[in-house]
């Protein structure tokens, strides 16, 4: 019964905003459906993005330890080899058994759920092309287009999936690459290049901007810059890919100074194209409906994720935002609350950003440059995780913690973190951000012994007076 009958909301796109979207919806008393056309729910992130990464990210990081750091705890292994397959098999269990998980979500909480290609016949009919060869259309009061975002192509490279691949490709490589160039040092290229990295194959990032990772705090950059380059990641920054050819054998860059200058070459047996993604909004037929959209094709919302057109909202990488996944959740959220007539709200300021690493980076709130820029007075408090008794004791001691406060207030502008787990650190930092917290406010907060947390509640004495371990 997906057909003719009239919902309150339809949603299409089961990503991390449409489907949250969905469930909240659903949750809300709102008759719901939710359009899909990949055959499987959770979009980019769960199907080629954050948990498949992360899967490998994990399980490349254990190889790497039982192969480089077991036989310094005491542990003797006399051989450790990596079973590609096997690994990417884990990783493929992973995604499948949470997308089923969001299928009994929506059962549990009755959404009706539509396998197929939406694609706008009037502000509230959907025309769904279903996977299974019919068609349907679906009617809804409110339109929420979650179609999220794809690889950003460059031009003169033809991703092939094998030997140029995308980020999805790169997720499914059958064997470990000798040599593995990555163009485009953002946290997509760093994690898929940590993880075939320390798996054995020789990594190069080339990145036309003269800094990786342009979000993130300058100090804190650099520190993470030099640990990538000891895990024997190497950086070709300021450089401009001419174009990308496969030969007999692999694959042959041209590059050439961003600034302009002579060209040269590289060599590796594959390539993978990290340079950004695109708001994907193909075949919906927005302009039908005369949706309007920016330059870069993000589709244009107010604070209410209402577009142009009434009746029809958008969440998510599809609209102009930090391109996460937890942004887009937050996104559909705030959105259906306002459909369902109730206040939502998502601080665009707050939202944590990760780099899933080893050591990870994470930060939230403002960093050095975005204060001083500014113009606020403010102060920065330090602790280094050497002087951190449990990451000391556990042989994992790379890292910092930064707290930028303003000056005369002590209240916390921004926090960033480089630490083995500085993804789960972080949010007691979104939380005090959250609540306009001051860095004495963590700092006279009983923390428990022996923590890496520590290491925030003494970067937080060390804003506004002195950490006691250093
Ligand atoms: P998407 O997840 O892109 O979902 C949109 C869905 O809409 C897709 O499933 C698509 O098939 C469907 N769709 C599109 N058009 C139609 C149509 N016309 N009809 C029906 N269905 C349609 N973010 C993080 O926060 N943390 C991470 O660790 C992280 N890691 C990442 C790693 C990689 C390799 C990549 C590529 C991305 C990563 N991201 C991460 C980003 C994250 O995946 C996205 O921000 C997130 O998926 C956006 O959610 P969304 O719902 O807006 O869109």
């Amino acid at each position: 019964a997906t057909g003719s009958d009239e919902n309150d909301v339809v949603i299409i796109g089961g990503g991390p905003g449409g489907y949250v979207a969905a469930i909240k919806a659903a949750q809300l008393g709102l008759k719901t459906t939710c359009i899909e056309k990949r055959g499987a729910l959770g979009g980019t992130c769960l199907n080629v993005g954050c948990i498949p990464s992360k899967a490998l990210l994990h399980s490349s990081h254990m190889y790497h330890e039982a192969k480089n750091s077991f036989a310094h705890h005491g542990i003797k292994v006399s051989s450790v080899e990596v079973d590609v397959p096997a690994m990417l098999a884990q990783k493929d269990k992973a995604v499948g058994n949470l997308t089923k998980g969001i299928e009994g979500l929506f059962k549990k909480n009755k959404v009706n759920y539509v396998k197929g290609y939406g694609k706008f016949l009037s502000p509230s009919e959907v025309s769904v092309d279903t996977i299974d060869g019919g068609n349907t259309t679906v009617k809804g009061k409110h339109i929420i287009v979650a179609t999220g975002s794809d690889v950003k192509s460059l031009p003169g490279i033809t991703i092939d999936e094998e030997r140029i691949v995308s980020s999805t490709g790169a997720l499914s490589l059958k064997e470990v690459p000798k040599k593995l160039i990555v163009i485009g040092a953002g946290y997509i290229g760093l994690e898929m290049g940590s993880v075939w990295g320390r798996l054995g194959s020789e990594v190069i990032v080339v990145e036309f901007a003269a800094d990786i990772v342009p979000s993130m705090d300058g100090e804190v950059r650099k520190q993470f810059q030099r640990s990538l380059e000891k895990q024997k990641m190497k950086f070709m920054l300021k450089t401009k890919v001419v174009s990308v050819d496969t030969t007999g054998s692999g694959v042959k860059l041209t590059i050439e100074p961003a600034a302009g200058g002579e060209q040269t070459t590289l060599e590796a047996d594959v390539v993978l194209v990290s340079a950004g993604r695109v708001p994907f909004t193909a075949g919906l037929q927005l302009d039908k409906i005369g949706v309007e959209t920016d330059k870069g094709g993000r589709i244009l919302v107010n604070e209410r994720f209402a577009t142009n057109v009434p009746g029809v909202y958008a969440i998510g990488d599809v609209i102009p935002g930090p391109m996460l996944a937890h942004k887009a959740e937050e996104d559909g959220v705030a959105c259906v609350e306002y459909l369902a007539g109730k206040e939502g709200h998502v601080d665009y300021d707050l939202v944590p950003g990760v780099v899933y690493t080893h050591p990870e980076v994470a930060s939230v709130g403002k960093t050095e440059e975005q204060v001083k820029a500014l113009g606020v007075e403010y102060r920065v408090g330090k602790f280094p995780l050497l002087a951190n008794s449990r990451a000391k004791a556990i042989d994992d001691a790379e890292g910092l913690v930064k707290i930028i406060a303003e000056k005369e207030s002590d209240k916390i502008l921004g926090v960033h973190i480089m630490a083995p787990n500085a993804g789960e650190l972080i949010h007691e930092a979104a939380l005090a951000l959250q609540y306009g917290a001051s860095s004495e406010d963590i700092a006279r907060t009983c923390h428990a012994h022996p923590t890496m947390s520590e290491a925030l509640k003494e970067a937080a004495m060390a804003t506004y007076d002195k950490p006691i371990h250093i």
